[in-house]
């Protein structure tokens, strides 16, 4: 079972997956991968420090976008697959989502431009369950500041509007995906988030 988690910059997703992930694990009696995109395995890591550690060049949106898929590949060819043929569980923390809801709708690049390089990295390999943390630009980027915000990165200092756009094409993602994408709201208690998480997978996956 492969399952995605997605939103908005502040939306707890990491934090969230910490705890879930054992959780899952006692739940389920299976072992779980949990990894990271941007990242998540040797090579992707060094495209996401190529993407993030920017400081005075300007990036073309494109160049990201391509960057952003070239990383999703290598991370679908080294850990998502070989995770999915061993029967594990792979949880992913941000997947195809992201870069259609960033790029495509953020960077205004289009959100069909992205989703079709990214049909090329990903090669049919959808997960079967993506959540999404609900949460307002407002609140995110509050819980960011207040938790790192001498450390924000490029993407997370980007203009409210352009959080905006992210925030909007999300909405439109999970719309357009009822079947495959559930949100949970985010702007509830953390251990209130994960409890919602945890009841979409069970009930997504009973046995
Ligand atoms: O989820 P995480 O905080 O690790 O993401 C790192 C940064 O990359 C965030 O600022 C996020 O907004 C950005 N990002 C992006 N496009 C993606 C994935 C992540 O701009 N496709
Ligand atoms: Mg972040």
């Amino acid at each position: 079972i492969f399952i995605s988690f997605e939103g908005p910059d502040g939306a707890g997703k990491t934090t969230a997956l910490k705890t879930l992930m054992p959780l899952l694990q006692a739940k389920t009696n299976q072992e779980i991968v949990l990894s990271r995109e941007p990242g998540g395995s040797p090579i992707s890591e060094k495209i996401r420090k190529i993407i993030l550690d920017i400081h005075d060049e300007e990036m073309d949106s494109r160049t990201e976008a391509l960057l952003y898929a070239a990383a999703r590949r290598q991370h679908l060819i080294d850990v998502i697959l070989p995770t999915l043929k061993e029967n594990k569980i792979m949880l992913s923390d941000r997947f195809v989502d992201s870069s259609i809801a960033y790029q495509g709708g953020g960077r205004e690049i289009g959100m069909a431009e992205v989703a079709e390089i990214n049909d090329f990295a990903i090669d049919g390999h959808l997960p079967d369950l993506t959540i999404y943390f609900d949460v307002s630009p407002e609140v995110g980027l509050s819980r960011i500041r207040k938790d790192h915000e001498g450390a924000m990165d490029r993407l997370e200092k980007e203009a409210i509007s352009f959080h905006n756009r992210v925030y909007d094409s999300y909405m439109q993602i999970v719309k357009d995906n009822p079947d495959r994408i559930k949100a949970i709201n985010a702007e509830q208690a953390p251990e209130k988030v994960v409890a919602d998480a945890l009841a979409v997978i069970i009930k997504q996956f009973p046995n």
